[in-house]
C-alpha cells in the first residue's frame, strides 16, 4: 500500500487537532498513535512523566536488528495566547498551497508522514524505531529519559534523523541552551539610610552586567564555530523581577537568563565564570552589612548543543536521501544534542520552516509536505532493499 498525500493531510489534521501546548497533557495524542500503530501490528511503548500525565511514544518497526533509523520528534506545541491567528490553530485549513494550524510546520508534519508511510514499511531489513517526545518546546525535558530507555533497550541504531523543521535542508549542528534563575536576597532599610541595607536590585544590576561582560568577551575573541549565526555563544538576560517601593531598599530580586552556546564552548564554564564573580568579589560585600544575604542561582534547563562530526553515518544518509551535499548549521536549540550525547549519530532534517514555527498563522507548504514525505520515502527503501 502506498501512502498518499492525502494520507498525510488526513494525519496531520488529527495531530494538529490535538491541543498538545506543553503544559497540557499529551496523553490524548500518544494514545491515538498508539493506537494507530496498533492497527497496524504494531506495538509501542510509553515513557510516561513523573506525574503520569504526560508520555514519550516509542516503537520498533521490523526486524529488531542494528543498523535502524531512529525518527525523532517532538508532540508538543507552543502556546497561541495572544497571537493574532486568522482561523482556529487546532483545526487545518488550507489556503492557497499552504496547512495552516499549530504545528504543520513544528513538528507534527514529520510526525505524521512517519504514521502515514507505516503501511509502507512491511519489508524493511533494517528497523525504523519511531521516537515521539515531550516537553520539547520547554526544555527538551521528555527525551532524555526516553533515549536513556532506547540506548539501554534497542539494538544499536546507525542514525537518528530529528524532523525539526529545517525545509529538507540537512544540519548536523545547532547550538545548546542553559536557562538559569539567579536569585539575590538582600537586607531591606529605608530609602534615605542605603548604608544599612543591601539592595537586591542594584546587586542583580552588577550581575548582569557582569553577564553582559561575558557576553561582549564571546562576541569579541569567540570561541567561534562558524557556519552559526552569530558563530559564538550567547548570553542574554531576559527578564528582572525586584523591589517593592522607590523608598525600601530592595530586599529582593531575581532574573531569568539563558546561555546558547556552540559546541566547544561549554556552558558550565559560563556558571562557573559567574558563581565565582558572585561568591568573591559580590557576596563578601554583602555580608558585611547583613549576614542572611546572599547570591543564589539554579538551571531550569540544560540541553546540549549538536557538534558538527566529520564521520557522521546519520550525515551521510541524509544526504544521500535529499540527493545533495549541502550541510547547514542551526542556532535553535532541538533533542539532537541529547541523542548525540548518549552516542547516537544525528542530523537534523525535516519539513516546514523555522521562519513560520511559533508564529500566528504557522503553516506548512504542499511541496514542503511533499519533499518530506519523498525523504521517508527514499529512507524506507534503503531499508528494505
Ligand atoms: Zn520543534
Amino acid at each position: 500500500m502506498t501512502a498518499t498525500l492525502e494520507d498525510v493531510r488526513a494525519l496531520i489534521d488529527r495531530l494538529v487537532g490535538f491541543d498538545s501546548v506543553s503544559r497540557n497533557p499529551n496523553l490524548d495524542l500518544i494514545d491515538f498513535v498508539h493506537g494507530f500503530l496498533a492497527r497496524h501490528g504494531v506495538a509501542s511503548d510509553y515513557v510516561e512523566s513523573d506525574d503520569g500525565t504526560k508520555a514519550n511514544l516509542f516503537a520498533t518497526i521490523g526486524p529488531r536488528v542494528p543498523g535502524g533509523v531512529v525518527l525523532s520528534g517532538h508532540t508538543d506545541v507552543v502556546p497561541v495566547d495572544g497571537q493574532p491567528w486568522s482561523s482556529d490553530p487546532f483545526r487545518v485549513v488550507e489556503r492557497d498551497g499552504r496547512l495552516y494550524g499549530r504545528g504543520t510546520s513544528d513538528m507534527k508534519t514529520f510526525l505524521a508522514i512517519a504514521l502515514a508511510l507505516v503501511p509502507e514499511m512491511n519489508r524493511l531489513q533494517r528497523p525504523i524505531h519511531l521516537a515521539f517526545s515531550y516537553d520539547e518546546e520547554v526544555g527538551c525535558r521528555g527525551a532524555p529519559r526516553m533515549i536513556d530507555r532506547l540506548v539501554r533497550e534497542l539494538p544499536q541504531p546507525m542514525a537518528v534523523i530529528v524532523g525539526e523543521p529545517t525545509e529538507m535542508r540537512v544540519v548536523s549542528a545547532h547550538k545548546g541552551i542553559t536557562v538559569a534563575r539567579t536569585t539575590v536576597r538582600g537586607h531591606e532599610a529605608h530609602s534615605s539610610q542605603t548604608q544599612r541595607g543591601v539592595s537586591a536590585v542594584s546587586v542583580a544590576a552588577r550581575l548582569i552586567t557582569y553577564l553582559d561582560d561575558m557576553a561582549r568577551e564571546r562576541a569579541r575573541n569567540g570561541p567561534f564555530a562558524p557556519g552559526f549565526e552569530p558563530p559564538h555563544s550567547t548570553i542574554h538576560v531576559g527578564c528582572v523581577h525586584g523591589g517593592t517601593a522607590v523608598n525600601i531598599v530592595a530586599r529582593d530580586c531575581r532574573f531569568e537568563w539563558d546561555i546558547r552556546s556552540v559546541p566547544g564552548d561549554p556552558p558550565e564554564a559560563v556558571l562557573a565564570d559567574f558563581e565565582a564573580y558572585c561568591r568573591d568579589h559580590v557576596e563578601p560585600g554583602m555580608r558585611a552589612v547583613a549576614a542572611a544575604t546572599g547570591i543564589h542561582s539554579e538551571v531550569l534547563v540544560e540541553a546540549p548543543p549538536l557538534a558538527h562530526e566529520d564521520r557522521n553515518p546519520a550525515l551521510d544518509l541524509a544526504r544521500r536521501l535529499c540527493g545533495h551535499d549541502a550541510v547547514a548549521s542551526v542556532a535553535f536549540a532541538a533533542e539532537a544534542g541529547l541523542f548525540q550525547r548518549a552516542g547516537l549519530h544525528t542530523v537534523i532534517c525535516g519539513p516546514g520552516s523555522i521562519d513560520q514555527a511559533h508564529q500566528p498563522d504557522e503553516f506548512i507548504t504542499l511541496d514542503q509536505v511533499r519533499a518530506g514525505l519523498e525523504f521517508q520515502r527514499q529512507l524506507v527503501r534503503e531499508l528494505s532493499g
